[in-house]
């Protein structure tokens, strides 16, 4: 049979055509008038997209770079920072913090677990400089609660703490409701592969005014990510090295598609992006669990990415090879030595929708089936992810005479 490709991983995740045909003709060079209109907006959307008022910059570098400058910009050598983390996009806090001189104190959960809000609250007593943590754990599918930490936090600097709150939301931007400027986020980070549609190579992150202060005092040395000197550039329609020109019009095309979601509201636009991939994630949550299949972070799940445990005795990375190679859905496989061979990941990132989820669904079936050697269990994961959509549309008439009413 045919095979189709579909990018179901958890970044880079699926591209939109129109961004990619807008990325191919994205000539210009970085300082003309045509350069600074496209990144202006670009950086206009983006304030709509992340919903905040406050500063928002677009570095040339994947995620990392940016969570990188969310360390350099905002810590001294030997400052306490907090960590929060329950997977490996945590533990990458604690390795770039303690790169540059800091003194992490960690908060750590099991793998597929989130954190205990009182156990936050206690290590904030040390004053932490900084807590750093994700919105959503992708190693393992958790969505942790930044409004919970958000609102201990400001209870900590209420009580005379001098602490910034910073959210990897690389995979959490575009999948997850967030309140950024009413919790109190200090710096939330995106990253252009994932629910932005559009290739790796584009971070992007908005900077509250508190965190700006913290730059004046913070003496971590930084060249590149020197976010003091985007900012001033950035504000100008200019970046101060070379932009990623074609990355930027890709980024703003993505935009003009979530705007186009939201009827002309770029806003009504996310929200409903957000929807949607919280929904996909409902209808995969459901369409394992029909299958007799556990999910790894059961407990708090996220919806950028759903992690599937294989079955008793099956390596996972056999489900991943037979989902490329059968039904070219790729998807990941649990990551670091604790979860390869556990686990897979599937995405419901950006440009995902209601027929890739009832696609894996149905793949899953024939999947399970091979590797367990126990009969198809036709039709089984589909119906369950087909209720989890018709319960959807249900509450959605239900909620929208109340919507226009409002
Ligand atoms: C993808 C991802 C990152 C960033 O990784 P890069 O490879 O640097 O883009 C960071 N945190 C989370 C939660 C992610 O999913």
């Amino acid at each position: 049979m045919l095979v189709k490709n579909r990018l179901f991983t958890p970044g880079p995740a699926a591209m939109l055509p129109s961004a990619q045909m807008a990325m191919a003709a994205a000539g210009m060079h970085h300082r003309t008038a045509e350069f600074k209109a496209l990144f202006s907006k670009t950086l206009a959307d983006l304030k709509e997209f992340i919903g905040t008022k406050n500063d928002v910059l677009i570095l040339s570098s994947t995620g990392t770079g940016a969570m990188e400058s969310a360390v350099t910009n905002l810590t001294s050598p030997g400052d306490v920072v907090l960590v929060l983390t329950a997977g490996k996009f945590g533990e990458r806090w604690t390795s770039i913090a303690k790169t540059y001189g800091c003194k992490p104190e960690v908060v750590s959960k099991p793998y597929g677990q989130t954190f205990d809000l009182a156990e936050v609250r206690e290590a904030l007593k040390k004053n932490p400089k900084c807590v750093y943590m994700q919105a959503n754990e992708t190693s393992t599918g958790a969505r942790h609660d930044v409004q919970g930490v958000a609102a201990v936090v400001k209870e900590a600097n209420a009580a005379g703490g001098d602490t910034l709150l910073i959210v990897d939301a690389i995979t959490g931007l575009g999948t997850t409701h967030f309140d950024v400027d009413g919790w109190g986020v200090d710096v939330i980070i995106g990253g252009s592969q994932k629910a932005l549609m559009i290739p790796p190579g584009l971070a992007y992150l908005a900077v509250s005014e508190a965190a700006w202060k913290r730059m004046d005092v913070a003496t971590t040395p930084r060249f590149y990510f020197d976010l003091r000197k985007e900012r001033k550039s950035q504000s100008k329609g200019e970046t101060a090295y070379t932009a990623a020109t074609a990355l930027v019009a890709g980024m703003s095309n993505a935009l003009d598609f979530v705007r186009d979601m939201g009827k002309g509201d770029l806003r009504a636009g996310t929200v409903k992006l957000i929807d949607s991939a919280e929904l996909c994630a409902a209808m995969t949550r459901a369409a394992a669990t029909a299958l007799g299949l556990k999910l790894f972070a059961g407990g708090n799940p996220g919806a950028a990415a759903t992690a599937i445990v294989a079955p008793e005795g099956v390596d996972s990375g056999a489900m991943v090879k037979l989902l490329r190679e059968q039904f070219g859905m790729i998807v990941a496989n649990g990551q670091g030595d604790e979860m390869k061979g556990k686990l897979i990941r599937v995405a419901h990132l950006g440009y995902y929708d209601f027929l890739d989820t009832i696609g894996l669904a149905a793949a899953l079936e024939q999947v399970v089936a091979k590797v367990t050697g126990q009969p198809l269990q036709a039709g089984v994961a589909v119906k369950a992810a087909q209720e989890v959509y018709a319960a959807a549309q249900v509450t959605q008439a239900a909620e929208a005479p109340q919507k226009a009413g409002a």
